[in-house]
């Protein structure tokens, strides 16, 4: 018990007496490069442990409130609310990004959550899942990435995705994914709910956390739906073999809570 209360302090004195060091006894900070042109990755040279010293605009991939979390020891919160969903039917519009297929939403749907309205921007595909759940990997998470036009922040839902039936709300998309980066498929006709896609149990967790990938803003409330949903071996497959393996490994929590709100 004594060391885990003394060792909470370690970590920003840690910091500090870091960059005491880096400035006073070394070359000074370095200066880093624009990030025009800049490509990251998710192995290499250019991959996650080195994303903030890429460039000047991804320093914050190594701030104390990153994405994704191992989801463990979530405490119980009276205060949190259900999400209150305003989902409206929207046409196929699909993107291949190079490292997600993401699926660009019709304006018009928004989620409000403890207090804040956020509109639904688009979703996109992780393959296999970022979040763990008391350390659980899932095959595969479905981000939907909500904006509050105000404040400029964002909400994301998680939806974990775990092996089993067919997933009927993927099942048009897939047979259209644009194969190769920045090719797009569209068809305004073809029309889908989100609501849909999330678990029929909306119980989550959540905590501020930040974009999984470059520049891994700190802008996120994340909300991680408590149940997974099923698809396919196959369904799983067709995304993991356009997106390859996708997904960032887990940051520390730090000093963040982490919370369950429970139906
Ligand atoms: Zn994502």
């Amino acid at each position: 018990m004594k060391y885990s209360t003394l060792s909470l302090p370690v970590l920003p004195l840690g910091c500090a007496f870091f960059l005491f060091l880096f400035s006073a006894c070394g070359d000074g900070p370095v200066d880093l490069p624009s990030c025009e042109g800049v490509e990251w990755e998710y192995e290499g040279a250019n991959g996650p442990d080195e994303w903030s010293s890429l460039c000047v605009d991804f320093a914050a991939c190594a701030g104390a409130e990153q994405s994704p979390i191992d989801i463990a020891g979530a405490k119980d919160d009276a205060a949190l609310q259900a999400i209150a969903e305003h989902f409206v039917p929207s046409g196929t519009h699909i993107v291949n990004k190079g490292h997600t297929i993401q699926l660009n939403t019709d304006a018009g749907s928004s989620i409000t959550v403890n207090g804040e309205t956020y509109n639904l921007l688009q979703f996109h595909f992780h393959t296999h899942s970022e979040h763990l759940v008391n350390g659980v990997s899932y095959p595969m998470e479905i981000h939907f990435v909500h904006k509050n036009e105000t404040t400029g922040k964002l909400a994301v839902i998680g939806v974990l995705v775990k092996e089993g039936a067919e997933n009927h709300f993927l099942d048009p998309f897939l047979h259209h994914l644009p194969a190769v980066k920045d090719a797009t498929y569209d068809d305004a006709t073809t029309t889908f709910s989100v609501a849909d896609a999330l678990p029929a149990n909306r119980s989550y967790f959540t905590y501020g956390g930040s974009l999984t990938t470059p520049p891994c803003s700190q802008v996120v409330t994340w909300l991680v739906m408590e149940n997974p949903v099923e698809a396919t071996a196959a369904q799983i497959q067709e995304l993991h073999e356009l997106e390859h393996d996708n997904a960032r490994p887990v940051q520390q929590l730090y000093s963040r809570s982490l919370r369950h709100f429970h139906i």
